[in-house]
This record gives C-alpha cells, sequence and structure tokens, in this order.
C-alpha cells in the first residue's frame, strides 16, 4: 500500500470538526511535502515527524512523500496531527500494517524523540467524535497522548486509548495478542473536594450574606457598591461555593472550555468556575479572540462566576461586549474571516467604589467627592449594562468595634443547602433558573399577589424603572419566594427585592 488515509481533528470554537490526514508514496526524488497546513507550521511539522521517525528506528522512505490534512479550508495547528502523519507514513511505507488504522482516531504533538506530547482541546474533540458516531459502524477509539487521557475520558461512553510514544502506538498496530495492545483508559474523576473558600470566615454583612444566597439560588448577576474593605472581593470569592450543583452536562462544558484553552484540571471537575479578571486585561483576554480563536474570562466562566472587581474601571468598550453574552449566553468572535463561537453562560458579579474616593455614603464623612462628581462617577457604568444586573446592593464597611461583636457567620454549606432546595423548586416548575425566564414565562410563574403588584407599581414610578427593571425585580421576587418556599410570590417578596436593587445614587 502507498497510501494511507487516517482521522483526527480540527478545532473552531467548540467545535471539532474532522480532519482526513492521506498520506502518499510516490516513485521520484525524496520529497517530504505537507499541503494544507499553513505555510510556517508546515516545516515545524515535518522536522518533528522526521525526527521521531528516525530517533525510534523507523525509515524515513527515500521517495516521494505527500500529506494532504483536508478539507483545506479548516483552520488548523499543526501539532496535533504529528501522530497521525507519522503512522501514515509507516503504514503507507509497509513498517507497520495499515487495515486498521480506520478503526481510529487521532491526535497528538511529537517530541524529537518520538515521545507524546499533549494537545489541547482534547475533550471538545472527544465530544465531536462521539456525537457523531453512527450506528452502522462500531465506533472509532481515540488514540491520544496520555497526558490528555483523563480529560478526555469524561465523555463516558467513549474509547480512549491513551500512548506515550509513538512506538507505543506502533507496537499496537503490530501485536498479535493483547500484552502489545493499548489499554483502555478507565480514569473517573477523584472525589469532589471544595477549592473555594467559605462564608463562615465572614463577620456580620447580614444583609449582603442574604443577597448573595438569593443571587445564587435564581442565578441573577449582582453589583456590590461599596467602600474600600467593606469585604466586596471576600464575598465574590465565595460566592462559587454557594451555587447549586453542577449536572453532569454542565461539567463536561466547562470542562471542555478549559481545555480548549489548555488549562483543565481533574481536581476542577464539577467545581463551578471562578474568574476574576484584572481591568488592564485586554478585550480579547476577556472575551476571547486571537489568531487561533481561544475563549476568554467570560467563556472560562461559563456554567460558573465571572468577577468583575472595580467595574467602573474597566473600558467602557469592554463593557458594552458583556451585554450579547449576558442575554444570550453565547460569544461570537470574528478574526480575519474566522468566525468562532464559544459559550458565555456565566454569572456576573461585580464590584465598585460609590464614588472616586470610595467613601461616599459612609457614616466617617470622609468623602469629599460633589453630587456631581459621584454621579459622573457612577455613570461609567452605562445604563444598559446597570438594566441587565439584576441586583445592586450596598455593602456598608464595619468599624472595628462593629467587627469585634459579630459572631461568625454561617458556613457555606449550609446556605448551599438552602440554595439547591429553592434552585430545585425552579428546575420542578419550570425547568430553568428566575433570571432566564422570559416574556409570557415572567406572567405565567412571577406574578405577584396584589399587595405586592401595588408596590412593586408604586416602586417602579418613584424610582424611574424601565420595563426591563420591572420584569427583573418580578424575577427576582420569585427567587425569595422560592427560597421560603411559597408558591405564591407575597407582598414581603417583593418589598426584599425592590431593597435589592437600590445601590447607586443613579440607579
Ligand atoms: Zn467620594
Amino acid at each position: 500500500m502507498s497510501l494511507a488515509v487516517l482521522r483526527s481533528r480540527a478545532l473552531a470554537g467548540m467545535a471539532a470538526p474532522p480532519v482526513t490526514v492521506e498520506v502518499h508514496l510516490a516513485n521520484g526524488l525524496p520529497s517530504f511535502t505537507i499541503v494544507g497546513l499553513p505555510e510556517a507550521e508546515v516545516k515545524e511539522a515535518r522536522d518533528r515527524v522526521r525526527a521521531a521517525l528516525q530517533n525510534a528506528r523507523f525509515e524515513v522512505p527515500a521517495r516521494r512523500i505527500t500529506v494532504n490534512l483536508a478539507p483545506a479550508d479548516l483552520p488548523k495547528e499543526s501539532g496535533r496531527f504529528d501522530l497521525a502523519i507519522a503512522l501514515g507514513i509507516l503504514a503507507a511505507s509497509g513498517q507497520i500494517p495499515g487495515d486498521r488504522l480506520d478503526d481510529y482516531e487521532y491526535a497528538g504533538e511529537l517530541s524529537l524523540s518520538g515521545q507524546l506530547l499533549p494537545i489541547r482541546g482534547a475533550l471538545a474533540m472527544t465530544c465531536a467524535m462521539h456525537a457523531s458516531h453512527r450506528d452502522d459502524r462500531p465506533p472509532r477509539a481515540f488514540i491520544l497522548p496520555l497526558a490528555n487521557a483523563d480529560e478526555a475520558a469524561l465523555v463516558n461512553q467513549a474509547v480512549i486509548l491513551p500512548a506515550g510514544s509513538l512506538l507505543d502506538v506502533c507496537a499496537h498496530f503490530s501485536a498479535r495478542d493483547d500484552t502489545g495492545r493499548l489499554q483502555r483508559h478507565q480514569a473517573r474523576p477523584a472525589l469532589v473536594t471544595p477549592l473555594h473558600p467559605d462564608f463562615s470566615d465572614i463577620k456580620g454583612q447580614l444583609q449582603a450574606r442574604r443577597a448573595m444566597e438569593v443571587a445564587a439560588a435564581g442565578n441573577h448577576s449582582i453589583l456590590l457598591v461599596g467602600p474600600p474593605g467593606a469585604g466586596k472581593s471576600m464575598l465574590a470569592t465565595r460566592f462559587a461555593g454557594i451555587l447549586p450543583p453542577m449536572t453532569e452536562e454542565q461539567a463536561l462544558e466547562s470542562a471542555a472550555v478549559q481545555s480548549l484553552s489548555g488549562s483543565f484540571d481533574m481536581a476542577r471537575w464539577k467545581q463551578r468556575p471562578y474568574r476574576a479578571p484584572h481591568h488592564t486585561a485586554s478585550a480579547v483576554a476577556l472575551v476571547g479572540g486571537g489568531g487561533t480563536p481561544r475563549p476568554g474570562e467570560i467563556s472560562l466562566a461559563h456554567h460558573g462566576v465571572l468577577f468583575l472587581d472595580e467595574i467602573a474601571e474597566y473600558p467602557r468598550s469592554v463593557l458594552d461586549v458583556l451585554r450579547q453574552p449576558m442575554e444570550s449566553g453565547r460569544i461570537s468572535i470574528s478574526r480575519a474571516a474566522r468566525q468562532a463561537e464559544f459559550p458565555a453562560r456565566f454569572q456576573l458579579v461585580a464590584a465598585m467604589n460609590p464614588c472616586t474616593c470610595g467613601w461616599h455614603g459612609h457614616s466617617s464623612g470622609k468623602c469629599r467627592c460633589t453630587p456631581e462628581q459621584v454621579r459622573r462617577y457612577q455613570e461609567r457604568l452605562s445604563g444598559p449594562l446597570l438594566d441587565r444586573i439584576d441586583m445592586q446592593l450596598q455593602v456598608a464597611a464595619l468599624t472595628p468595634a462593629e467587627l469585634a461583636t459579630q459572631a461568625a457567620g454561617e458556613s457555606s454549606a449550609s446556605i448551599a443547602a438552602r440554595v439547591a432546595a429553592a434552585f430545585g423548586r425552579q428546575l420542578a416548575r419550570q425547568g430553568k433558573p428566575n433570571s432566564l425566564l422570559a416574556g409570557r414565562e415572567i406572567d405565567m410563574h412571577c406574578q405577584a399577589d396584589a399587595p405586592g403588584e401595588q408596590l412593586l407599581q408604586a416602586a417602579m414610578v418613584r424610582l424611574d424603572w424601565s420595563a426591563r427593571a420591572y420584569h427583573r425585580v418580578l424575577k427576582l421576587a420569585r427567587t425569595i419566594a422560592d427560597l421560603e418556599g411559597v408558591a405564591q410570590v407575597e407582598k414581603r417578596h417583593v418589598a426584599e427585592a425592590i431593597q435589592c436593587r437600590r445601590g447607586l445614587v443613579t440607579s
């Protein structure tokens, strides 16, 4: 056989479209050509494959070698195809049997010595491979580097065959019995141990703790407004620890995004991600992008928490980009005719000072800002973005004397139990968290009783709220009633919800 065909996958956003690696040997002057890769990467792939073959004591055939990676218009990074190219050359030149090549998919970068180096996106590739399986043939197994085996094996039914080196893979194809064959990887994640710090560290702050509980229970976004040292960051870093448990599907999606950026860690399996990019981070780092589009912070926070501290300091242009994913849960990135889409269903926790100096509204009277300055500072957050944040809360700073007298707070575990119960009620009633209700669903599920409705109407007029804000308060009231386990939204729920939206002077 002088032609070998192997299967692999490229990465395009979260998708992993199939790529065919064809290797053809012809007579003529010895050469080694790769088509279908960007020019600069061809040379690297060629050099790595050649060195790996030689160091594994195989022969690089002295013929015209042509490698075609099809389809040509897919974005391809060279490294992941090394293993398939090397195997193709070996099979086409008869150095390994080629009859079972089509039973597998391949991915892996080769070191010069023939070791298999990890690739990014192994989980997305496995998901795509598993999803493309048709019933008329047995599913393909996936041969990939050892370091990627754990994440790939998260896809339960997929057959993962990890290998340490090119030689291991060759032995698999030459083996007459099980001794030389690659073994199926079975690792299941270790037990979940909580990664996030505990709410019991926070003394006092009853109102803020309650607000975080409401936000967690209904998947509501929240803005914390308060002076420096009020504990806004402490609240935010503990927030992911009280969210409802992830479903298997959510955990897989989240892990697949982390795997795309090469940052997945098994210890984080089924843990809600917590991302806290600094306000000096670039727009690309925050929302994703780059030559080969990669997920940004908002996607790495998928199914978890995105904490934007000092949100008023972020460039307005960056904050404006957040509006689309906050509505749709996805972000589309276009770069040089390439389009990529990543999931970004994050829960936003934002924090800011009430004014430039930070002390506006504080009992110490330290703030010297004029009302005009305060208004201008708070207006750095655009109205449309503010409108999309469900809860706005003032967090007061405690004096040292107050701190000393406060008892330690309730633990994350006991808050999380209430949150999970309230969340379960929402799923049973409507199949989604309250924050994602829209249009008629709000009328159907969030209707307040008559006194509650009156109170809300009055607040809407008095506080000059938009229709969007009105609906957000109704959804918040629904969550508060769910925490209490009550079917009907009543006046007291509405009253608390209104209080949860009064953090800024301009709101
Ligand atoms: Zn001030």
